[in-house]
C-alpha cells in the first residue's frame, strides 16, 4: 500500500480481489492502483518486522505454561520475554506487573474490576468510551471538557481538592487523542493526582503507537494499550503498572492459569488459591503470538526510533492542512487549539456535506480509506460539533442525506508506513 496523491485521471471505480474479497478501488488510468490507507487510529496493519516474527515462530507454536515438551517451553519463554521487553518499551519500575489482555477497553476493564472497595474514578468527558465507561461499580466524577492543557490540570486539582482524602481514588486520561490527535498533560495531571494521594491510569492506545510512553518520567501508576493499534493485530493488548491493586483484587477472570492450586473442603465446597502475578489475570490458554507480536513491535519502533516516525506524521499533517485550507467549508476539531501538539490524528467536518458521505465519497473514488462519525467518544465529539452530533449504533455515523449539515466528522490518520 502506499499513500498518493489521487491521481487526476482517477476514472472508474472497480472491484480488486484482495485476499479472495472484492473491494472497490479506483482504477487508475495505466492499470495501477492505489490506495491510501489513513485509519491507522482505529487499527494498524502489521508492521513487516512483526509479521515475520509471527511467521517464524508460527511453526513453532505451543501451549505456555502448560507442557513439558519443547514446543510449550519455547512458547512460555517467549510469552515470558515479550513480557520483559513491553516492560522495557514502557520504561516500568521494576516492581511493576504487566499483564497482557486482549486490548486497551479490556485492560481498563480489568483495572476497573480491581478497584479497591469504595475507589473514586475521576475522568474527563472527552475520553474514549473505552476510558469513559468501565467504572460501573465506583463513584465516577465526570469532568468538563477543558479548554487548554492548564485547565485540564486545574479542573482536574480543582475536583480532588473537594473529594473525600481518605479513601483510594483513580484518575483515568488518555495520552493523546482518538479524535483530535491532541497530546494531554500526562505527567502534569499524575503529578496533580499523586499530590492528592490519587492513582492515574494512562490510556495509552493512541500515544504508545507515535510517541516514546515512559511510566517512570510520567510517573504514572498504569498504562493500558492495544496491539492492533501498535501494529500487532493478533488480539492482545497491555495493562502494565503497580501490582498492589492487581494483586488483592479478585481474579478478572476465574479459571485454570489464574489458578495455583484447587482442592474439595470438607463441606464439598471448593478452596482456590490464585496466583498473585500476572497470571492472576491472565486465565485461560494466553495468546502468546498476539503478546510476541506486541514485542516484535516494540522493539522495532525502538530500533527504528520514533523521530523518523513523528517528523514523517507532522509532515503529513501538515500535508493534509494545506491541502484542504483552500475549502472554506472545512473545520479541524480541536480541544487546545489548532496549533496545539497532537500525534497524527486529525478530524474535520466539511459544511454541506454528511460525513459518511464524505469518506464513502473519498474511499470509492479517490482510494482514501478514512473513519467517519463520533469515534467512540460521543461526548467530546458533541462538545466539538454540537449537541445535534448523532450517532448511529455503536461509534458509526447517521444517515443524512447528500448536502445535509455534517453531524459527525471526518478522520484521517497516519503511522508507519504512510
Ligand atoms: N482508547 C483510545 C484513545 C482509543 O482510541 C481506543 C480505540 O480506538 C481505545 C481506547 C479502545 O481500544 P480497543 O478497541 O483496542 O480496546
Amino acid at each position: 500500500m502506499s499513500v498518493v496523491t489521487p491521481a487526476a485521471d482517477v476514472s472508474v471505480c472497480a472491484p480488486l480481489p484482495v485476499l479472495g474479497r472484492d473491494v472497490t478501488v479506483p482504477l487508475v488510468t495505466g492499470g495501477e492502483v492505489t490506495y491510501a490507507a489513513l485509519d491507522y487510529a482505529a487499527s494498524a496493519p502489521a508492521l513487516q518486522r512483526v509479521w515475520d516474527d509471527v511467521a517464524a515462530y508460527a511453526p513453532y507454536y505451543g501451549s505456555v505454561h502448560r507442557g513439558a515438551g519443547y514446543l510449550s517451553q519455547l512458547s512460555t519463554d517467549l510469552f515470558e520475554n515479550s513480557r520483559r521487553t513491553v516492560a522495557e518499551f514502557l520504561d516500568c519500575r521494576a516492581d511493576d506487573q504487566v499483564v497482557f489482555t486482549r486490548s486497551t477497553t479490556d485492560s481498563l476493564n480489568l483495572l476497573a474490576s480491581a478497584l479497591p472497595t469504595g475507589c473514586q474514578v475521576f475522568v474527563f468527558e472527552t475520553e474514549h468510551h473505552a476510558s469513559l465507561l468501565p467504572w460501573r461499580d465506583a463513584h465516577v466524577t465526570y469532568l468538563d471538557a477543558p479548554d487548554s492543557p492548564r485547565r485540564a490540570v486545574e479542573t482536574l486539582e480543582r475536583a480532588l481538592s473537594g473529594r473525600d482524602p481518605h479513601g483510594p481514588a483513580l484518575v483515568c486520561v488518555t495520552g493523546a487523542s482518538n479524535v483530535t490527535g491532541e497530546l494531554w498533560p500526562v505527567r502534569e495531571l499524575a503529578a496533580a493526582a499523586h499530590a492528592h494521594g490519587v492513582r492515574i491510569v494512562l490510556d495509552a492506545a493512541q500515544l504508545a503507537p507515535h510517541h516514546p510512553v515512559s511510566v517512570r518520567d510520567l510517573d504514572v501508576d498504569w498504562v493500558a494499550f492495544s496491539g492492533h493499534k501498535l501494529y500487532a493485530p493478533f488480539g492482545s493488548g497491555v495493562l502494565a503498572g503497580r501490582s498492589d491493586w492487581l494483586r488483592a483484587a479478585e481474579p478478572y477472570l476465574a479459571g485454570g492459569g489464574a489458578s495455583r492450586k484447587v482442592g474439595r473442603r470438607a463441606d464439598g465446597g471448593v478452596d482456590v488459591e490464585w496466583h498473585e502475578g500476572a497470571a492472576r489475570h491472565e486465565a485461560s490458554s494466553p495468546n502468546v503470538i498476539g503478546a510476541y507480536a506486541i514485542a516484535s513491535a516494540c522493539k522495532a519502533l525502538t530500533e527504528a526510533g520514533f523521530d523518523t516516525l513523528v517528523a514523517r506524521e507532522q509532515y503529513l499533517i501538515r500535508r493534509v492542512r494545506e491541502g484542504l485550507a483552500d475549502v472554506p467549508e472545512v473545520r479541524f476539531l480541536s480541544l487546545f487549539g489548532e496549533d496545539a501538539p497532537r500525534v497524527g490524528v486529525l478530524s474535520f467536518v466539511v459544511d454541506g456535506w454528511n460525513s459518511s458521505h464524505f469518506a464513502a465519497a473519498l474511499s470509492a473514488e479517490y482510494g482514501i480509506g478514512v473513519r467517519d462519525g463520533l469515534f467512540c467518544a460521543h461526548p467530546l465529539v458533541r462538545t466539538l460539533l454540537g449537541a445535534e452530533a448523532q450517532a448511529q449504533g455503536e461509534c458509526g455515523a447517521p444517515e443524512a442525506a447528500p448536502g445535509e449539515k455534517s453531524l459527525n466528522a471526518v478522520r484521517v490518520s497516519f503511522g508507519a508506513g504512510t
